[in-house]
């Protein structure tokens, strides 16, 4: 094995193969144990992997399956993430002007979240990739929870479908249109009724038996924003989870309507968003029920009416400026408050599927048109309204389930006192992604150790970790103590390594 470190990359893997596929193995152990470590450094040498893999895509070789004991997954070190923080002040940028921020935008570019590219566009880096790809599990378990099944549609729409159901006109300015080479016109989808009702009606055998349908996908939306502004809260490109469903008659479409607000009341209360489900105006989409789903926010730009003695609440869109009075519980008075639209619900009837001919057979193998409702969730927007209400004005508060990654361990600054217990933060790290495996992946170390302690726990505080712990003179102690700071919650305890492992084991990730 030691003289493998000198061969070539094919003559290694051989080598490897032929160790992993060894009768032997008992007796190989002990040496390739002794020997790995050298022959994975050898091995991103050569094969160019990166030093510091994020993706698993070391630990996911064979390797691990044959050794436990020995921690291959590299700690995530601070030093290395691609979180850009001295970012240019955005009113300096012309390109920005006309844009205007809020809490969540501020923060998300100064944490080095998003990085502004042109008006309504933004690099997401990172640290949002992973939020956004937490968002996108939680939601694909709760649509698939009632039935959903993901599939993805082309952005790239024919003008077409858009004139078959009239909306190519109607949709005006807001739609992003363009040509082909061969002069024929497209539309970036902002939403996709005409894509999907096509995609059934092509389906010759559509049985009865197969319904409800619920099809949705989680894709890059596009809308030609007059204004973009609020960072990632109205932008000119987004992504959304769309959702269609096809029912055999209008009482299945009510049930399917309703399972998909109770779904959506799921997934926002597991965020910890406090939603209110407002009756709302169906707009260009059309159809005769609709709810939209609200953040309580002050820069929302809806305007909500709730009922201070019921549940009934209201876009004002769809009351009467004369009405003060409740008309649900009709002793109730309505309260005025604003709100961010993060989810809207509609129920279309006929309305496409009739234009399209997505059609079924019925019991009596006749064809009958499809009953459909669409619902929507702003995925990006869910993410900058939860920070936008949950952080404070100097750092951002991430819905537990949703930060980029949980714990972040502070060692100790170099050349200060206890300097020492540095090497106790290391393996803090490891034995925590051990003890707690859903903590796996979720742990980084602030190897800044050139900065204070302070310096990075700032640092800590507007980048949101829900847990950060600090080696510090407690871990000098017979039974060393941790410093850990639950940013959720502003508490401060000095816990041992059990207390440590006790507490986060109680962490949900997804
Ligand atoms: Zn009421």
């Amino acid at each position: 094995m030691l003289m493998a470190l000198g061969t070539s990359r094919a003559q290694l893997s051989a080598l490897i193969s032929a160790v992993l596929r060894s009768t032997c193995w008992s007796v190989m152990e002990p040496v390739v144990h002794q020997v790995w470590p050298r022959v994975l450094q050898h091995l991103r040498r050569t094969l160019t992997l990166p030093q510091r893999s994020h993706s698993g895509c070391v630990e996911n070789n064979a390797v691990t399956a044959t050794t436990h004991s020995r921690p291959i997954r590299p700690t995530l070190l601070v030093s290395r993430l691609y979180q850009p923080s001295n970012l240019r002040d955005v009113g300096q940028d012309s390109r920005l002007q006309g844009e205007m921020t809020c809490k969540s935008q501020r923060l998300m570019q100064q944490a080095g979240l998003i990085h502004p590219s042109n008006p309504g566009c933004y690099y997401y880096l990172p640290a949002t990739v992973r939020s956004m790809e937490k968002l996108v599990r939680v939601i694909d378990q709760e649509m698939q929870a009632i039935g959903g099944q993901k599939l993805d549609m082309p952005s790239l729409c024919s003008a077409d479908l858009w004139k078959t159901s009239e909306r190519w006109d109607l949709m005006g300015k807001e739609l992003f249109r363009l040509k082909d080479r061969h002069e024929g016109d497209y539309c970036l989808g902002p939403t996709h009724e005409e894509a999907v009702t096509t995609l059934v009606a092509h389906q010759a055998t559509l049985s009865y038996r197969q319904l409800p349908l619920l099809l949705y996908q989680i894709t890059r939306k596009f809308r030609d924003e007059p204004k973009p502004k609020f960072g990632l809260l109205r932008g000119r490109e987004f992504y959304m989870k769309d959702m269609y469903s096809f029912d055999v008659s209008e009482e299945a479409a009510y049930e399917t309507y309703e399972s998909v607000c109770q779904a959506y009341t799921r997934l926002f209360a597991r965020l910890g968003l406090h939603c209110v489900q407002v009756q709302a105006d169906t707009g260009n989409i059309g159809g005769t029920l609709s709810h939209e789903f609200q953040l309580p926010a002050d820069i929302g730009e809806d305007r909500l009416l709730v009922c201070g003695n019921c549940s009934f609440s209201a876009n004002v869109e769809t009351v009467s400026s004369e009405i003060t009075d409740c008309p649900h519980c009709k002793t109730g008075t309505l309260v005025e408050s604003k709100g961010i639209e993060v989810g809207h619900t509609f129920y279309l009837g006929k309305k496409y599927s009739q234009i399209f001919n997505a059609s079924f057979s019925n019991a009596q193998n006749k064809p009958c048109v499809a009953e459909m409702g669409c619902y929507g969730l702003g995925v990006t927007r869910i993410l900058a309204a939860a920070l936008e209400v949950m952080s404070t004005e100097e750092g951002i508060r991430w819905p537990g389930l949703l930060a980029p990654y949980q714990v972040c361990v502070l060692p100790p600054k170099k050349g200060s006192k206890v300097d020492g217990v540095a090497a106790l933060a290391d393996d803090l790290v490891h034995t925590l992604e051990k003890a707690v495996p859903c903590l796996r992946g979720e742990v980084v170390l602030d190897d800044r150790t050139q900065m204070t302690v302070g310096k990075r726990l700032k640092d800590a505080n507007i980048l949101g970790y829900p847990y950060v712990i600090v080696v510090g003179k407690g871990a000098l102690e017979g039974t060393p103590r941790f410093e850990m700071i639950c940013q959720q919650t502003d508490e401060t305890m000095f816990l041992s390594k059990e207390g440590l492992i006790d507490l986060l084991g109680g962490v949900e990730t997804v």
